[in-house]
Parts: structure tokens; C-alpha cells; sequence
């Protein structure tokens, strides 16, 4: 016997148009150069629809990849609903990588057309030649002065949208499984791959956030994402926010802690979130702020360290709600908020709990694996394994294939790379990584591509790189180095030779030198033995 209700597919559309018909007096305000700019929901909204001709006059298809180049920002916010309720798809391009990684994810990803913020346009220019099946770029003036090339492929966004008639109907996708919006995660091995999210994933994504035991996102709320928009949509805080009819704040091109921190106070942030290293740098400014209207600090990305989480139970009243989660997993896949069986623990049990990362979020499953057997494990805090995770928000695969199907297990679960215990809580303790990276202020370094670029060098025979602990950017890397017989090298030299070579930010922070890089049984480098011997290093400040 079936069910009868109405069968109306789960998208985005629905998100757009409960934000216009109810919110539309609620506030979006955007950090720019010199200052602020407000508008409302309903202002915005019209340009969401004058954005939807737009795509239509510039002839983009059906369902083209309509690349983004951009801060955290209220236009942002428009091509993050405008692409989707079109039947185009959504593709943030993340700011911060290698010139032949954009290359590379806008010709894998076919991106039509990017927007661009003007003050980014330096980093994308030089790269749209290659970018092959980019024929248009469209610069959105964020008030930098940087050069507008005289080239036909540019436009501008304020004259494209003032000469756009707003779409004047209801958007509607039929197919809530069809993409909304894709994003690259560089968190594995080789070239970056593609995750692409549905309507249906979206949607199901938002409303969790909206649950009380997840972010609780609320009508009420002033949220303020400081996590960037190119990073799993912003942990779903946009779309969250616009369903709940909450006002959002975005800091703009200013991500210093300094603006964040004035930005939080000034209109009275109630949910904010991002990676430790954003809250480490705000941490010596929390006096000088009135931040008595933050509610939830989410944070997540890397591990949380239990003292910065105290730090701030300590100085506002609230300590960081603690989540884990992966581009694959949309991000949302485990919130570590507090639950009742916690009420009769001392506050330092309760600090170690909000450590962890948490009880999995609302129909989200996850297990741990042996890594051999694939036998899964008990949850006794003791038996670690891999992490693996199943939901109608959780990748079953890679765009185009990628990866060949090895991140997945034959029953369909994505396998994390991961290492965790779970207690009888179901809370999830994170111990290690299968993954050969290194996460630095929420953006991976690839140990194996630096270990490469490391062993180039001619007088070294082989070298590995393995992450240290660091206060300020969670993980920074470590190159432990075995210089060839009748060599010599030192770790200043070995930099200089890398500095044209990889991104300054890939640099490591210390170079070691050690006899021989340990072996696992099979001959592979043994990162574990490693990162033993090496566990209290302490890096240079
Ligand atoms: P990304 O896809 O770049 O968001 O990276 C996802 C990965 O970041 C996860 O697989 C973890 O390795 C790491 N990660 C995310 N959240 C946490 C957390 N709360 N604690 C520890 N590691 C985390």
C-alpha cells in the first residue's frame, strides 16, 4: 500500500522563494573596502531574479557550471540560488588554490562562465586562457582598484543586471535529484575531485541545520558565516539561514579577526562559524568586544582544541560547538552539542565531550571499519577504525568517476580516511588519518606532492612529510629528510629550493634530517612511526 502525500520534489526553489514571500524584510549586510553595504531579502531576491535572465541572455545551457571566484558575500548569496533555481549548477571555485588546480577543476567541471570578485580578479585572469570552456567572466566591483582588462569575454555584473527584466515566474526543478551545486575537495589523494550536491541533498542539509541538537538555526537568529562560501557551501549556513528566515552578516573581502570580531558585536551575531585558526586569532580581542549575543560558535574542519573551546567558556560564556564533517559529506555529519545524559558531569567531563566530534547529525549513519577486514567495529571508546559514513547527503561517488570508486565500500558508504573511536554515545573521537595530508588553517597540503617536490632536490635520497600540532593554523608540516651519502644539505638550503616551487604556505616549518624514513612491512613509509617519534615536537615559532 503507498502513501498518500503529495509528492513534490525537495529544491532549492523552495528555499528562494519562503525567503522571499516571508523574510523579505530581514537584513544581509557585506563587509567592503571602507565600510558596509545592507540590503534586504526582498531586494535581494529581485536581483536573484533579474540574475536568472542574465543566464539566459549570455546563453549559458541547461545545466552549466556556473563557476564563482568570490568572498562571502550578499552577491555570492545571489548566484548561490540564482544558478540552482535555473537548472544550472553551482560550482565554487575555492580562492585559495594552485594555479594549475583551478585550471584543472574548471576544465573537469567545464565551468561556462565565472563570477569574479574585482578584487580576485588578478589570481583568475591569468588563468582564464586555459580555463577551456570559460567563455565569459563577469567582475562583480568590490570596490578594489585592481585592473579591468580590455577583453570582450569580460562583463560587468551591476550593468548585466540593471539591463535584465527580473524573471517574473516561479522557478521550479523537476527532478530533485538533479545537480544544484558542485565543489572540489583537494582532501585526497591526486588531482582534486569533484562532490556534487543534489536539490534533495541540499534541502535535506538545510533543514538539519534548522534542528535544535544541530545549529538550531531559528527566524531569530543573525548569522555570520566566516567560513568560506567555496568550502562545502559554507557548512550549509546560507541556505540554512534563508529557509529559517534569519538575517545574515558576511565579513567580505576583510576575513582579519579584527573586522570579524567588530562585525560579530556590531550587529549582534547570535551564530557564527569557522575553523580554529579564525577563532585562535580572535581570541585575544574577546574582551574588547561585546559579543553577549553569540549564541553558537560553530567550529569545525580541523579538531577544536578543548583549551581554545574553554578559552572562550572562559571569556564570553560559550564554548565552541564542536562538528565534523567533509565536502563529501555536504558538510554536516556529526555536531558534538551537548545531551541530557551529560547534566550530572562536572564541567571538565563536559569539556572533554564537546572535544570529540560529536553524535551523528539527525539521518546521518556512520561506523568504523577495521581497515583490513572491513569488519566493523564496537563502540566502546577503545576499537579505533576508519570512519565511514552513509545519508541522503553523503557522496556515493566522485563527478566523472574520479578515484576510481576507492573511497567508497561495496555496500555504498563514503570511506572518510578517518581514524576514530566511538563511544557508547555514539560520539565520535577522531585519533588519525588514513589520508597522507597535512590541514593548515582549513586548507590541505598534500604531504605526497611536497615530498616530491622535496626528493627533486639532488642531494636528497628520500624524505617524508608528516603534520605537527600548531597552535595557530592547527597542523603545519614537518619534512623529515635523509640526505644522500657524501651529501650535505641544510634545511635553510632546502627551502630556498622549494620556495619557487610550491605555495609559500606549503613551506615547511622545520626541516629535520634523520637516517632513514621508517618502513611499513611492505615497504611504504611508515607516517605512523613517524609521527611518534616526533609526537612533542615543537615547531618553530
Ligand atoms: P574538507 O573536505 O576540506 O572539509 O575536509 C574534511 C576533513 O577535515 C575530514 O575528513 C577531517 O580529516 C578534517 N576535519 C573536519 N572536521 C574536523 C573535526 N571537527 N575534527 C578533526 N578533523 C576534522
Amino acid at each position: 500500500m503507498l502513501g498518500l502525500m503529495q509528492d513534490r520534489p525537495l529544491s532549492l526553489t523552495h528555499v528562494f522563494h519562503r525567503a522571499e514571500r516571508l523574510f523579505g524584510h530581514k537584513r544581509i549586510v557585506t563587509g567592503q573596502a571602507g565600510g558596509e553595504r545592507e540590503t534586504t531579502i526582498a531586494d535581494w531576491a529581485v536581483r536573484v531574479r533579474r540574475l536568472a535572465t542574465v543566464f539566459d541572455t549570455l546563453g549559458l545551457s541547461a545545466d552549466a557550471r556556473v563557476g564563482t571566484f568570490c568572498w562571502n558575500t550578499d552577491r555570492h548569496l545571489e548566484l548561490y540560488l540564482a544558478a540552482p533555481c535555473t537548472g544550472r549548477v553551482l560550482h565554487t571555485l575555492n580562492i585559495r588554490l594552485f594555479p594549475e588546480q583551478l585550471v584543472y577543476i574548471a576544465n573537469h567541471a567545464e565551468d561556462e562562465i565565472v563570477f569574479v570578485d574585482r578584487s580576485l580578479l588578478p589570481l583568475l585572469w591569468p588563468l582564464v586562457d586555459q580555463m577551456t570552456t570559460v567563455r565569459t567572466v563577469v567582475v562583480i566591483d568590490d570596490g578594489a582598484d585592481a585592473a579591468i582588462p580590455d577583453d570582450p569575454r569580460i562583463r560587468d555584473y551591476e550593468e548585466l543586471l540593471a539591463a535584465a527584466e527580473p524573471f517574473a515566474g516561479t522557478f521550479h526543478i523537476d527532478d530533485e535529484n538533479s545537480a544544484a551545486a558542485m565543489c572540489y575537495t583537494s582532501g585526497t589523494t591526486g588531482n582534486p575531485k569533484g562532490v556534487v550536491y543534489s536539490h534533495r541533498s541540499a534541502v535535506l542539509h538545510s533543514l538539519v541545520t534548522l534542528t535544535a541538537d544541530a545549529f538550531g538555526l531559528a527566524e531569530r537568529d543573525i548569522v555570520l558565516p566566516v567560513v568560506p562560501m567555496f568550502h562545502a557551501n559554507a557548512w550549509g549556513l546560507p541556505y540554512g539561514a534563508l529557509l529559517a528566515g534569519a538575517e545574515l552578516v558576511f565579513p567580505g573581502p576583510n576575513m582579519t579577526p579584527a573586522a570579524i570580531a567588530e562585525q560579530l558585536a556590531r550587529h549582534r551575531v547570535t551564530v557564527t562559524g569557522g575553523v580554529p585558526t579564525i577563532w585562535m586569532g580572535m581570541r585575544p580581542l574577546l574582551a574588547q568586544h561585546d559579543l553577549s549575543a553569540l549564541r553558537a560558535i560553530l567550529c569545525g574542519g580541523s579538531a577544536v582544541p578543548r583549551a581554545l573551546s574553554e578559552a572562550y567558556r572562559e571569556a564570553i560564556g560559550i564554548p565552541m560547538l564542536h562538528a565534523w564533517g567533509m565536502t563529501e559529506t555536504s558538510p554536516i555529519a556529526s555536531i558534538s552539542s551537548g545531551r541530557s545524559h551529560q547534566d550530572a558531569w562536572t564541567e571538565d567531563e563536559r569539556a572533554d565531550a564537546r572535544a570529540r566530534q560529536g553524535q551523528p547529525a539527525p539521518l546521518v549513519d556512520l561506523r568504523i571499519a577495521d581497515p583490513e577486514s572491513g569488519q566493523e567495529l564496537p563502540w566502546d571508546d577503545e576499537a579505533t577504525g576508519e570512519l565511514q559514513a552513509a545519508g541522503p547527503w553523503i557522496a556515493r561517488e566522485y563527478y566523472r568517476g574520479e578515484g576510481g570508486g576507492t573511497q567508497f565500500t561495496e555496500d555504498g558508504w563514503l570511506r572518510t580516511g578517518d581514524v576514530a573511536a566511538v563511544d557508547r554515545w555514539g560520539y565520535v573521537r577522531l585519533v588519525d588519518r588514513t589520508k597522507d595530508l597535512v590541514k593548515s588553517g582549513g586548507e590541505w597540503i598534500s604531504s605526497v606532492d611536497l615530498e616530491n617536490e622535496i626528493m627533486a632536490h639532488p642531494a636528497v635520497e628520500e624524505a617524508a612529510v608528516i603534520a605537527i600540532p600548531h597552535e595557530k593554523w592547527t597542523e603545519r608540516p614537518l619534512a623529515c629528510v635523509v640526505v644522500k651519502e657524501g651529501r650535505s644539505l641544510t634545511g635553510e638550503e632546502l627551502i630556498e629550493f622549494l620556495t619557487p616551487r610550491v605555495a609559500k604556505w606549503w613551506l615547511p616549518d622545520a626541516v629535520e634530517f634523520i637516517d632513514e624514513v621508517p618502513k611499513t612491512s611492505v615497504g611504504k613509509f611508515s607516517k605512523r612511526t613517524l609521527r611518534e617519534k616526533f609526537g612533542d615536537y615543537t615547531l618553530p615559532s
